[in-house]
């Protein structure tokens, strides 16, 4: 197994001023997650604002699987070190936990844990309401994505990174140059260092705003020719009582 300790080389990127967090300015009401929803019309973030439940069921799949074992794993190490590695034994099923097993164990047998945040909730900046990323490794944000399939939802994943660092920004007047995407497939495990350089920074705001438009408007966006089979609103969408 190819293991990096997840901190990169790259310590700083080419940024214009007027894209750093703290001059982001508009927006409101719009969540990074939203960027990476599942409904390619942005339909489900809208039922969700408009008071539509999720129907909880539909969104326990092998991604949030994958996703919570690895943020337990961390977790542990975080907050009890080799005590706490020892107890995630007990825990871990598949590649995705073992992969952050190694990782937690090489940090300790390094001399310790980095400063770790787990799923902290940010609040409202940079344009952007209250949002929680999966984790935040000294100031950069991380996301854990499982794929199964196109590319696509990576390249929003990046893009929501980008959002994260633009708050982190806003809040600490710190740059954030660098975020983590983990990126968990059903046989691999790998860290992408993601450069928030201006073309994602631009991208996270164009983004932004096209889904608070979607947001305030009085109608729902219309359905997708092709509702992804995860979706957790389908029985509300195409037929049931979901909502
Ligand atoms: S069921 Fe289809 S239309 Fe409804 S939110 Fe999900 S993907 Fe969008």
């Amino acid at each position: 197994m190819k293991l990096r300790l997840i901190f990169s080389r790259v310590r700083s990127a080419r940024v214009s001023d007027e894209l750093r967090g703290w001059l982001i300015q508009g927006g409101g009401n719009v969540r990074p997650s939203d960027i990476t929803s599942l409904c390619p019309t942005k339909r489900d973030v809208w039922l969700i604002r408009h008071g539509v439940k999720m129907n909880s069921e539909g969104v326990i799949g092998k991604g949030l699987s994958y996703h919570n074992e690895v943020l337990g794993v961390v977790s542990e190490a975080v907050r009890n070190g080799w005590e706490g590695v020892g107890r995630a034994l007990d825990y871990v099923r598949t590649h995705a936990g073992m992969w952050a097993l190694a990782l937690a164990t090489a940090w300790l047998s390094n001399g310790a844990v980095p400063p770790i945040a787990i799923e902290p909730r940010l609040p409202p900046a940079a344009g952007f309401t209250s949002s929680r990323p999966d984790m935040v490794i000294g100031n950069s944000p991380v996301e854990v994505a499982y794929i199964n399939g196109g590319s696509r939802y990576v390249e929003l994943k990046r893009i929501e990174l980008a959002a994260y660092s633009l708050i982190i920004e806003a809040l600490t007047n710190i740059p954030v140059d660098v975020a983590y995407l983990i990126v968990i497939t059903d046989r691999s495990v790998n860290t992408e260092d993601v450069v928030i350089d201006d073309t994602l920074r631009s991208e996270a705001l164009t983004v932004r705003d096209a889904i608070a438009e979607i947001i305030n408007s009085k109608t729902p966006p219309p359905l997708p020719g092709n509702c992804p089979q995860s979706c957790p609103l389908r029985r509300y969408c195409l037929g049931g009582s979901d909502g």
